[in-house]
């Protein structure tokens, strides 16, 4: 399946809720979500009761679309969770929250997911020194990211940097002056910050 490219507001008014896909502009007034809080399209008015799927499969939804990521490799991500010791359903928000690209985002390297993704493709970090552009690679516990040296002196991150507003989680700890953060701990579900039922999840792939 391919990437979805068209307007992002329109995820989070099917989904009911802010997923925080456009950077600075999700804390504003101009937020679609506070203005038309409704699903999009014609009939996107239309309240209607979900069977059971319907809920199983839009908790998938929301989830994936927070991360911006793709159907199969969200399968991925659940048959390792369910190779892991412990709750599937942890497990798997965990794999989710450990992706670089989430973390570039959660570190402030970013305004957006999206954005972090492409920083990312674009090569303007690296993992303990060395290049890493795959924004899917799963980090561990020690693991150092910094912004190249090259990329430091961009506007667009010396902008990042000065106006970081959000502050990073308990699990990361950040040194923006010196374009770099480190991974301290394992995220855990209470560091997620958008309500999450993971047991809908794990109950839809497990019919
Ligand atoms: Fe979602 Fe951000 Fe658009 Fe609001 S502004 S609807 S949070 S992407």
């Amino acid at each position: 399946m391919a990437r979805y490219t068209g307007p992002v507001c329109r995820l989070c008014r099917r989904e009911g809720l802010k997923l925080y896909l456009k950077g600075d502009r999700c804390y504003t007034d101009k937020c679609s979500i506070g203005r038309r809080n409704y699903a999009p399209g014609q009939h996107g008015q239309n309240t209607k009761k979900l069977s059971n799927y319907g809920t199983q499969l839009r908790e998938k939804q929301k989830v994936r679309k927070y991360y911006g990521v793709l159907e199969g490799q969200f399968a991925e991500y659940f048959n390792m969770a369910d190779n892991m010791a412990g709750k599937t359903g942890e497990n798997l928000l965990k794999l989710l929250e450990l992706r670089f690209d989430n973390i570039i985002y959660r570190l402030g390297f970013a305004s957006s997911r999206p954005e972090a993704r492409q920083l990312v493709v674009h090569g303007h970090f690296t993992i303990n020194g060395k290049k890493a552009d795959v924004p899917s690679m799963i980090l561990k516990v020690g693991d150092v990211v910094a912004i190249k040296e090259k990329s430091q002196s961009s506007d667009k991150f010396k902008a990042l940097i000065v106006n970081h507003k959000r502050t990073a989680p308990q699990w990361l700890q950040v040194d923006p002056d010196n374009f770099t953060g480190r991974l301290i701990a394992e995220p855990t579900k209470e560091d997620i910050e958008l309500p999450i039922e993971e047991h809908l999840i794990v109950e839809l792939y497990s019919k």
